[in-house]
């Protein structure tokens, strides 16, 4: 936003249409508390005096009328303020974006939403209705009193329509020829309003992108007249105000943003009033400093490395987490697993805090009292020889890989610096140089290479594959239990088992990352004991920290872990006292609460209840214990508009790999949770499969 005054201008016009009852619009929502909802967050607002239309013939009176917003828009911008026009019908839009280009001295992008298209120009209008022509004067086509103002027309190219079910063949005809960008019903259910929303930001703004100014005209016949029936052109099956709102929540503070127009609202037929305060709850979304303000200081001053959902979590009690709009979620995503005990358990807290207190970070130049406890808590739940603790997930996998390759050099004895590491095709270990050099995910490695050398990939689940890819320089094979971001892939029963026996037979080291699988995740301490197989090399993390701090280990077969001599590896807070606290009592907490039996027995509930479902376009649901992932099919639904749905609705998971919808609740969640996210998905996936069947 560029300005932090928001100048309203009210407009009562309401001859665009036969209907009467627009022109009364502005002063039944500044009567309502229009101006005090922009000013909730803390914005200031300067009210203008009220625009009438003059007296005299239609179309005269309109020209005149709507010489005068120009200026009025075109002096609010000058002034240093963000021009909020109140409308009246959506005739009047013919002059704001008129002013604000007058004052930019370009024409703004434009994203219109609305029912209609008010393409029209006096030669193709059925009813003759100047508020039905707005877009098309906008764009230079049209009557002279509505084109011939100050200010450029519009760039089609730049106009977007959103929510558009109500339309005559002729302006649709025209439109397209012009090159406007038009999002129907249909495509929004399809994608989600978010991700059109998205798009729609984009093409606004313009080839010079967040440099590029926009504004949005919002005509409230956009929403299902069952929820705002009082509008000047009601149109039936719309968007609900809830996602609207929810969409809408902050575009004030997208860069470009330059205006803001709000029409067609009929107070004549809003007798419970209930139509207005949508109006005035969207108006104040769009203003909300809370969510999208945090959005936009994370973007302006972040790197843009992650997508994430648009929503921004400030609490977070066992599996319930709440948006700084107070909104509830469900957590089915569990920080990919790091959150298995629940946010905030409170022995945790309890353990955290009591370490935090009496020693935290001492580096590993001393010893403390509290890593020997967690390193002999580990090797004796997992059977490992011997354990080195570190933070973060790859530096467990980084620690492996050194591992190996030393391993290979002076226990195996293959010849110094010619040790290869076997892993497989859509792995994921991580983010550093070395193990991106492992992926096979083009953009992971796009940019960042070269990679280290002696490493190879094989497919995944294909046991013969590596039996013919080891050769005498082979020091490891690394392998995920399952692959969790390569799409909850479950490699075919006994795979394990028979790489394990191909490794032996051959002396190379078995390493399984189990950062994400482990430690109860999929019904199983370790998800590679559903095959009885005991690694070499273990690579823990995630849930390790109790959701609290990032923990993570290698564990690995005595001779394995004997390579490393002081002073070949390390990690300043590897160990450290408090996550050392933190990590035993989480080991603790898995164990007194049963958690890894609940994980077994309720995501085979889980499985079974949404297999039974049979939802629509659903290709498969797969997943061991509670990691649980649902392909659908890409041509019906976008798993990433279906997790945008069910942030709608009020559950929060990631797709991975844009076909699965993967499911991850804390293994702490409680039944009634699990109930209702499953009832959930359910509608969310029913309603989305129907609606993209029916386009
Ligand atoms: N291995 C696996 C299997 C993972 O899923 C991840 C993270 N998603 C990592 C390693 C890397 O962990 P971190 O992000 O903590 O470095």
């Amino acid at each position: 936003m560029k300005s932090n005054t928001l100048h309203l201008l009210p407009v009562a016009y309401g001859a665009g249409a036969n209907r009467k009852g627009c022109e009364h619009a502005s002063d039944a929502l500044l009567a309502l508390g229009l101006r005090a909802a922009c000013q909730r967050n803390g914005h200031h607002s300067e009210l203008a005096p009220t625009l009438h239309t003059p007296p005299g013939e239609r179309w005269a009176a309109l020209a005149t009328l709507l010489q005068q917003q120009t200026a009025q828009v075109t002096q609010s911008i000058e002034d240093g303020m963000l021009p909020v026009v109140i409308g009246g019908d959506h005739t009047i839009a013919a002059a704001t974006w008129r002013g604000v280009g007058s004052a930019l001295n370009v024409a703004p992008g434009l994203i219109w939403i609305d029912a209609h298209l008010d393409g029209h120009t006096p030669l193709t209008s059925h009813s003759g209705n100047p508020h039905g022509m707005s877009l098309a004067a906008l764009l230079g086509h049209g009557a002279n009193e509505m084109t011939q103002l100050a200010g450029p027309a519009l760039d089609p190219t730049r106009v977007v329509v959103i929510g558009l079910r109500s339309w005559e063949q002729e302006e649709h005809d025209l439109f397209r020829l012009l090159g406007v960008h038009m999002y129907d019903m249909q495509t929004i259910a399809k994608h989600g309003l978010h991700t059109v929303l998205r798009y729609a930001i984009e093409i606004a703004r313009g080839p010079s992108g967040e440099a590029g100014h926009f504004g949005v005209s919002l005509d409230l016949d956009v929403i299902d007249p069952i929820e705002a029936p009082a509008v000047g052109t009601p149109a039936a099956q719309g968007l609900h105000s809830n996602v609207l709102i929810t969409a809408l929540r902050g575009i004030a503070y997208e860069p470009g943003f330059c205006a803001l127009e709000l029409v067609e609202y009929n107070p004549l037929l809003d007798v419970e009033k209930h139509s207005a305060h949508i109006a005035i709850d969207l108006v104040s979304a769009m203003f909300d400093q809370n969510a999208t303000a945090c959005i936009y200081v994370e973007n302006t001053h972040g790197a843009h490395n992650y997508a994430p959902l648009p929503v921004v979590l400030t609490q977070g009690k066992g599996s319930i987490l709440w948006d700084v709009e107070g909104k509830r979620y469900l957590d089915f995503m569990s920080a990919y697993s790091s959150v298995n005990f629940g946010h905030a358990h409170p022995r945790l807290l309890a353990a955290l805090s009591a370490q935090a207190g009496r020693l935290a970070v001492t580096s590993r130049a001393f010893h403390n009292d509290r890593l020997p406890l967690l390193l002999e808590r580990l090797t004796s739940l997992t059977g490992m020889d011997k354990a080195l603790p570190l933070n973060t997930g790859l530096e467990a996998v980084e620690t492996a890989l050194k591992a190996a390759r030393k391993w290979g050099e002076k226990v195996k004895k293959i010849s110094a610096g010619k040790t290869e590491i076997i892993a497989c095709e859509g792995n994921f270990h991580g983010r550093s140089i070395a193990i991106v050099g492992l992926s096979t995910e083009p953009q992971y490695r796009d940019g960042f290479g070269p990679f280290p050398a002696g490493t190879l990939t094989i497919p995944y689940g294909d046991a013969e594959a590596l039996e013919a890819a080891i050769n005498r320089h082979t020091a490891a094979f690394i392998v995920e239990a399952i692959q969790c971001e390569g799409g909850i892939r479950i490699p075919p029963a006994g795979y394990l088992a028979v790489c394990a026996e191909i490794c032996k037979r051959h002396n190379v080291l078995l390493i399984v990352d189990e950062v994400q699988t482990g430690l109860g995740r999929t019904g199983k301490l370790l998800a590679c004991q559903h095959e009885g197989v005991k690694p070499d090399g273990l690579c823990l993390g995630k849930a390790l920290g109790g959701g609290l701090l990032p923990v993570s280990a290698f564990l690995a077969r005595r001779d394995v872990m004997d390579v490393f001599t002081p002073g070949d590896h390390g990690s300043t807070f590897g160990g450290n006292a408090l996550s050392a606290a933190v990590a035993l009592e989480a080991l603790a907490i898995l164990e007194d609460e049963h958690l890894v039996e609940r994980a077994e027995q309720l995501g085979k509930y889980m499985i079974e209840r949404i297999k039974a479902l049979h939802l629509p376009a659903v290709l498969e649901v797969r997943g061991k214990g509670m990691l649980i992932g649902i392909e659908v099919d890409p041509a019906i639904l976008d798993a990433r508009a279906v997790c945008e749905a069910l942030m709608q609705r009020g559950l929060l998971t990631k797709e991975t790999h844009h076909t699965v919808i993967r499911l991850a609740p804390p293994l702490t969640i409680a039944d009634a949770e699990l109930e209702l996210g499953i009832k959930l998905i359910a509608e969310v996936i029913t309603h989305l499969g129907q609606v993209a069947r029916a386009a």
